[in-house]
């Protein structure tokens, strides 16, 4: 089933303990469209400006993301972002946000787009993303949102009011936790719940995923890995993932989103492996499921009670 992704396209320069970059590819919608990219046929809705290499544009395409809706200002600068990470990995300071042409965009959804079933809502301002929403002639069938602290100190009621009109929010626990007030996950989840989504996923970086509704909760872990260079995209590659997965079977039962859930944590454990995008391009089907196999390996308890005791 169709699916249109909004989020950043951007420049990243990133520094880790392994090693720096200087302006790569990045942005969340990029890392998200490429994460959906081996379920579904993601079309994008972003802005880049004149100084965005035309060969990121054909790595998309080659990617199967149509770019129909990716925008381009010429006169303008691409969004910019750089971010080092501390020693522990998990977490970073950013040092220099630059919105440029992300400052005044407006999101135009082309008539090919009309009609998608699912909508991934990157990290993006609240009121951007509910543009998005209502600029659909009919609204998708299912829409997904990722926000961030950012928005919730400086638009709080504008991200509720985006929350409101979405079917799946995907969030990491710290972000649950200042969202909700309350410091337990699951009285978070209940909180969250009650604003309007009808799925919560709140991310909890090398330690997993939780999948809520109002009446189930399901957890899926991160696999440990032995290399680890950037964590950088891993939450929206995480996003891609599970959404392309549920785009691919459109299936939106909760036991499907429990297998879209190791889905997406199969793609985040890739993000990880290399810096930027660079390892999500060219994966195989067979890489994939091999991945999927480890984590369903990872979390068998196939003993009988009398074996434990
Ligand atoms: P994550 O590591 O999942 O938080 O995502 C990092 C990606 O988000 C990077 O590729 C950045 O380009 C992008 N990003 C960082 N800050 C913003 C922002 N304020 N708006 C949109 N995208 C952003």
């Amino acid at each position: 089933m169709s699916l249109v992704v909004v989020g950043s396209v951007a420049f990243d320069a990133i520094e880790t303990p392994f090693g720096k970059t200087d302006k790569i590819l990045g942005g969340a919608g990029t890392f998200i469209s490429l994460a959906s990219s081996y379920f579904a046929e993601p079309k994008i809705i972003s802005v880049v400006g004149g100084d965005f290499p035309e060969q990121y544009i054909k790595l998309l395409e080659k990617h199967n993301v149509n770019t129909e809706g990716l925008q381009i200002k010429k006169q303008e600068k691409t969004f910019f972002w750089k971010g080092i990470y501390h020693n522990d990995m998990n977490s970073r300071d950013t040092i220099v946000t630059e919105l440029n042409v992300l400052e005044n965009f407006n999101p135009i959804i082309p008539d090919s787009y009309q009609g998608a079933d699912f909508l991934m809502l990157g990290n993006l301002s609240p009121v951007v993303q509910r543009q998005v929403i209502k600029r659909f002639k009919k609204r998708p069938k299912i829409i997904a949102m990722d926000t961030m602290n950012f928005w919730m100190n400086n638009s709080p009621d504008e991200l509720l009011k985006t929350i409101e009109l979405t079917d799946v929010l995907i969030i990491n626990d710290e972000e649950a936790r200042q969202l909700s007030k309350e410091y337990s996950l699951v009285k978070a989840a209940k909180k969250i719940l009650a604003l309007g989504p009808k799925y919560l996923v709140i991310k909890k970086g090398e330690h997993g995923a939780l999948l809520f509704d109002k009446k189930e909760v399901f957890f899926a872990p991160a696999l440990p890995l032995e290399d680890i260079f950037d964590p950088t995209g891993a939450g929206d590659t995480f996003a891609g993932g599970f959404i392309g997965y549920l785009a691919k079977n459109s299936d939106i039962s909760f036991e499907n989103m429990k297998r879209a859930v190791i889905y997406g944590s199969a793609m985040a454990s890739f993000c990880v492996e290399k810096f930027g995008t660079e390892k999500l391009i060219g994966l195989s089907q067979k890489e994939i499921t091999q991945r999927v196999m480890e984590f369903i390996d990872l979390v068998q308890f196939n003993y009988k009670l009398r074996d434990l005791f």
